[in-house]
């Protein structure tokens, strides 16, 4: 099959955009559901063809790195399975660490298949919900000859973003998300699917190790707790201040 004949693969991790209420209790949606409501926003071959697996629900603040490179390695079977797309549906919380993995594992190279993740800062039940919108705009962007052999994506308000750069910074707006202090790197909305530049060319990285500590140092913080976050770890990631001479 043809990239342009081919089926857009969602798959769904939980996150707001699933979460709903119905007056008395919360209910997660299934990826399943949210496709089918938004087919028929889609033109007639990605109506029919768009195809989705669950793979996780809840807050994304509960998936591990591990959860993320699983996440990934989904993508990776839509791909190999022949999607012509691949849109992962994300808790917003920490979708753009999520994305960064996927684009660790993927890589970037001229032909690879686009990956777009969204989410949504309503729920689903909101009156003016986002989430819709924002996957029937990602499933444009996957099904996109344009967006072939670009960065793994980061689509919402309309935006389309890099995961190399992207990051949340407002959680009470639709438009959460920036690039700064890049652009975003293109957008999606009535005129169709717009992206800017060439892409940067990245290595994938098959054996990413999950068994890393972050350690952000602030003032004061003694060698203890520094060692206690360490200690019986693969390795770590320490955040310091300015060029480093303190630690
Ligand atoms: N708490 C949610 C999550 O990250 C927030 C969201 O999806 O916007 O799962």
């Amino acid at each position: 099959m043809q990239p342009s004949d081919a089926h857009v693969h969602v798959i769904a991790t939980g996150g707001t955009i699933s979460s709903h209420f119905d007056g008395a209790d919360w209910t997660n949606l299934t990826g399943v559901e949210l496709v089918d409501e938004v087919r028929p926003a889609l033109p007639d071959d990605l109506r029919r063809s768009v195809t989705v697996t669950d793979v996780a629900s809840g807050p994304s603040s509960n998936l591990s790195v591990g959860d993320m490179m699983r996440i990934a390695a989904h993508v990776c079977d839509a791909i190999d399975g022949g999607a012509r797309g691949v849109v992962v549906l994300h808790g917003t919380d920490t979708l753009e660490l999520s994305a960064f993995v996927a684009q660790l594992v993927l890589g970037v190279g001229p032909t690879r298949r686009p990956v777009v993740f969204t989410g949504s800062m309503r729920v689903h039940s909101h009156p003016l919900p986002d989430g819709l919108a924002n996957l029937r705009d990602a499933i444009l962007v996957a099904a996109s000859d344009a967006a072939v052999g670009r960065e793994v994506m980061v689509c919402l308000d309309g935006r389309i973003h890099s995961a190399e750069v992207v990051h949340k910074i407002d959680a009470s707006s639709l438009d959460a998300f920036t690039s700064a202090p890049f652009d975003p790197i293109g957008h999606v909305g009535a005129d169709g699917v717009h992206l800017a530049g060439p892409a940067t060319q990245r290595p994938a990285f098959a054996d990413l190790e999950d068994d890393v500590a972050f350690v952000s140092l602030t003032p004061g913080m003694d060698a203890s707790s520094i060692s206690a976050a360490i200690i019986g770890r693969r390795g770590a990631v320490v955040e310091g201040f300015g060029n480093l001479n303190e630690i």
